[in-house]
């Protein structure tokens, strides 16, 4: 039961990771950051959690600064 419960904790499958992602709205313009695709045309690959996005990015938008963004579950 315990090695169970140890092996069940550490299994990720890629279905898991991507339910934990979630998609950014823009604010200022509604510009839709969606974590599972990223900004390949900035350089951010698909996958990136917004966290994770150096804070010279903006909005490819209207070049709002990462804070105006607000999180929004998929
Ligand atoms: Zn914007």
């Amino acid at each position: 039961m315990q090695i169970w419960s140890i092996r069940f904790g550490s299994f990720i499958t890629p279905g898991d990771r991507y339910s934990d992602m979630a998609a950014w709205v823009c604010t200022k313009c509604g510009y839709v950051y969606d974590e599972r695709f990223g900004d390949p045309e900035h350089g951010i690959v698909a996958g990136t959690l917004f966290e994770k996005i150096p804070d010279t990015w903006v909005c490819p938008r209207c070049k709002a600064a990462k804070p105006f963004f607000a999180k929004k579950k998929v």
